[in-house]
């Protein structure tokens, strides 16, 4: 079993606490997206806000029970976000702060890049996006149409194209684009972009799920794209785009898998509340239901550790991924059959739950292309199969 130690049993502590606030916004901002405008104080938002920026750009350090904290390290992520999207889960995606693209930024941008967007994020709460998708290419971004182009008599470089799906992306200022210089798995790179420009356009899309994080498409017509705005020229090539986009994706994957048990307790826990004198046969199945989440966040916090330990832990941030996403669907919908067949319309925080579960499924890669990945690390020997958890690596 992972425990937790007791700096994050605290960091648990205070995120319930701040969780209260983001279950009543749940319904509002469900409603109306735009109110998170309204409520970048809340402590939960304040800290999310900034909880992405190395510690060397200053971010602020909270206390908690006389630790501190301020950049997150992955384990530490994952118990934050579990316990903020049992809250609710669009408040959590939806507040301010750098999320994806302050983590690529790190991997990706060089020392001035840097400092002017971690700067940017420390100054007020700011919106970022990370747009990648295209319609029609979400798994495979090497079908990706958008395209930096260097313009006629060499003025600055251009940016055209569509992007679909990107949360955030009506509300946020600034943000990082994905977009190809050249044909071939090099030719795809990375450029940050000041939703001022001219040229940049973006509309929210109406969803079922995870209102609050207002994915939007984002539409691009010509937008210069200075020298300075483009990532990893610092790099060698096969350090920039793809590559660095991969290595986000798996620094952040156990945190959206925790995020899918966050969901799922939330509803587990709404049908203990609500059905206080549940058969045998219904404890029977809550019990499960228990066990079920209890197993899928060992996995989780097992991922999140073995990304802080640099262990080659894809495949576990993978399966936890794939079995988190799979238990908030089968448990936001048996929490429906505890409550009858009017559930969704006589609690609408479970009809909430309902939909979003469906949303997390489809962040960072659907139940499918994980188990893909998964069989990549078995068949290529990846996995330790004497120590699929890496329980070794943190001298267990
Ligand atoms: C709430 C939310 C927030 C998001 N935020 C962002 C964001 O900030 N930035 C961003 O860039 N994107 C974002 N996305 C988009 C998300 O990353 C994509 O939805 C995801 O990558 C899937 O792409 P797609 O929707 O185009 O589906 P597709 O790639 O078209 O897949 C459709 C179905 O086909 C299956 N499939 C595809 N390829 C294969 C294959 N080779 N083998 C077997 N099955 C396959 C998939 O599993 C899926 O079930 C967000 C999505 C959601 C729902």
């Amino acid at each position: 079993m992972f425990q937790l130690d007791d700096r994050l049993l605290a960091l648990r502590r205070q995120t319930r606490e701040w969780a209260a606030d983001f279950r009543e916004l749940a319904l509002p901002l469900d409603a109306d997206p735009a109110l998170i405008a309204e409520h970048v104080d809340l402590p939960g938002v304040r800290f999310m806000s900034t909880s992405m920026i190395p510690p060397e750009y200053g971010p602020p350090l909270v206390r908690i029970d006389g630790y501190h904290f301020a950049a997150m390290s992955a384990l530490e992520r994952v118990v934050l976000m579990e316990e903020l999207a049992w809250g609710d889960a669009g408040v959590l995606l939806g507040s301010p702060g750098g999320s994806m693209s302050a983590v690529l930024m790190d991997i990706l941008a060089d020392a001035a890049q840097k400092e002017f967007y971690y700067s940017t994020l420390l100054a007020r709460p700011t919106w970022t996006f990370f747009a990648l998708t295209e319609a029609g290419g979400g798994s495979d971004p090497a079908s990706m149409r958008s395209a930096l182009s260097v313009g006629d008599g060499g003025g600055p470089a251009l940016l055209n194209g569509t992007k679909r799906y990107i949360g955030n992306g009506a509300r946020a200022t600034l943000g990082v684009v994905f977009a190809r210089v050249r044909p071939g798995p090099l030719g795809i790179t990375a450029v940050l972009v000041d939703t001022a420009d001219p040229g940049f356009h973006a509309e929210p899309i109406e969803t079922i799920g995870l209102r609050g994080v207002q994915v939007s498409e984002l539409r691009l017509n010509d937008v210069e794209i200075a020298d300075d705005r483009i990532l990893g020229r610092h790099l060698s090539p096969t350090r920039r785009g793809m590559w660095a986009c991969v290595q986000t994706f798996d620094r952040l994957r156990p945190a959206v898998a925790a995020v899918a048990v966050g969901v799922a307790r939330a509803a587990y826990e709404y049908v203990l509340a609500e059905r206080l004198r549940p058969t045998k046969d219904e404890r029977d199945r809550l019990d499960l239901i228990g066990r079920r989440i209890e197993g899928a966040r060992q996995l989780v916090l097992y991922a999140g550790a073995a990304v802080d330990s640099h262990s080659g832990g894809r495949h576990l941030a993978s399966a936890a991924k794939a079995r988190a996403c799979r238990l908030a669907e089968d448990v936001t919908f048996q929490a429906c059959d505890f409550l009858g067949p009017g559930a969704r319309f006589e609690h609408p925080l479970l009809d909430k739950l309902v939909r979003d579960a469906r949303g997390v499924e489809f962040m960072e890669g659907t139940r499918t292309m994980q188990m893909l990945t998964l069989y990549q690390c078995l068949v290529s020997g990846k996995i330790n199969r004497a120590d699929p958890l890496g329980i070794g690596d943190r001298g267990e």
